[in-house]
């Protein structure tokens, strides 16, 4: 993928980032479930937390298609820790940009350009699910976790992320003052929509990175193993295992960044369509690769020794969060059938 000398720079400084503060970790923290705490001030320092947010508002002016890249190199050790990157977008910064008013972004976002602050995001109601439409004439609001009602439910145990602390969020009986509401009154639904469209390409940044993380490992274990007396790459059968595994992640990347290029161009024509075939197709595909990655390890694939089984149960998430992928397959087709098909 061609890269500006600036994006190649910035690429460059995330990856001695990731062999000097990710690599000798990234096992760890999946093993133990220990959220990495020592990581936001490296990645505060380097505007990665909080990457959407304007210089103006003392934030590093970033863009979509920087988050993307910095989620894919990050990834490709570590998706637990690429989750971390862009952390204050989904929760903060996005919705505030979009949707807040002026006060709102002065108030905020130079807190959020600080680059030690952690928000949450709660959309869906266990209850809702995938039908998020079904809690229309909802207004979103900014909560300050010190707010009497707020709560924290336990941390879930997962079948992979380890790191990434998941919980349920409760506002029981809580008073939220006006002028904390984002958006219009009831109009909390466009804008919740409105940001997963931002974000849902990010979620495919992380799984092409996790792929192509596999991919190099698979790439490197079959030339070393030998089996018959000769590297295991030397069989047809796993060429064209590894030719398939490259073609899907490089034409994934190819969707990803042609969404990330008209999002930063200011073209939101086509976003929901192309965030959802971005998203859909990154997450399969990084599905696909991974579970082919253990299949070229054999045995050891399915081992904890190696990080492609790893890399195989964190590829789920991406096919099931942020809208699974039935409901970005409904929104792709109901742009190209409309809606009453
Ligand atoms: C680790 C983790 C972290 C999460 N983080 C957050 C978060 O930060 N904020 C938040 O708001 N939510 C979060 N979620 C919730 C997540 O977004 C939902 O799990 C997801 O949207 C799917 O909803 P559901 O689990 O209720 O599945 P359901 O809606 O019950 O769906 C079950 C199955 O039915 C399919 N299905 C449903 N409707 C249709 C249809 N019309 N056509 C075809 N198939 C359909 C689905 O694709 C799925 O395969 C998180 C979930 C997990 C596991």
């Amino acid at each position: 993928m061609y890269l500006t000398e600036e994006q190649t720079a910035f690429v460059d400084s995330i990856r001695r980032m990731v062999e000097r503060h990710i690599a000798p970790i990234a096992a760890e923290i999946d093993e133990s479930d220990r959220f990495p705490e020592e990581l936001v001030p490296v990645f505060g320092d380097m505007g990665l937390l909080q990457q959407w947010v304007p210089e103006e508002y003392g934030g590093p002016g970033g863009n979509l298609t920087l988050l993307c890249l910095a989620k894919h190199e990050i990834a490709k050790v570590s998706m637990a820790c690429s989750i971390l990157a862009g952390q204050n977008s989904i929760g903060m910064a996005l919705p505030i940009l979009h949707f807040g008013t002026e006060e709102q972004k002065r108030r905020f976002l130079p807190l959020s350009a600080k680059g030690r602050t952690l928000t949450a995001v709660a959309m869906s109601e266990p209850h809702c699910g995938s039908d998020v439409a079904a809690m229309d004439g909802i207004s979103a609001f900014m909560v300050d976790t010190k707010t009497p009602g707020f709560k924290v439910g336990r941390n879930e145990r997962k079948m992979g992320l380890g790191g990434v602390p998941n919980v349920q969020l409760f506002f029981e009986n809580m008073r939220v003052p006006i002028e904390n509401r984002l958006g219009e009154e009831g109009q909390g639904f466009k804008a919740c929509m409105h940001i997963l469209n931002l974000n849902r390409p990010t979620v495919a940044a992380a799984s092409i990175g996790l792929g192509q993380g596999a991919l190099d490992a698979a790439i490197a274990y079959a030339k070393e193993r030998k089996a018959f007396g000769k590297a295991i790459a030397s069989n047809q059968g796993l060429q064209w295992m590894i030719a398939d595994m490259a073609i899907q992640l490089e034409a994934a990347r190819a969707l990803l960044f042609e969404c990330t290029r008209q999002v930063d161009m200011g073209d939101f024509s086509q976003l929901s369509m192309m965030a959802s075939m971005a998203k859909c197709f990154g997450s399969d595909v990084a599905m696909k690769v991974t579970t082919d990655a253990v299949q070229i390890f054999g045995g050891v694939g399915y081992l904890k020794d190696y990080p492609v089984e790893r890399m195989m149960r964190d590829a789920k998430i991406n096919q099931i969060w942020e809208g699974t992928n039935q409901i970005q397959r409904i929104v792709i087709s109901r742009h190209l059938l409309g809606r009453e098909a």
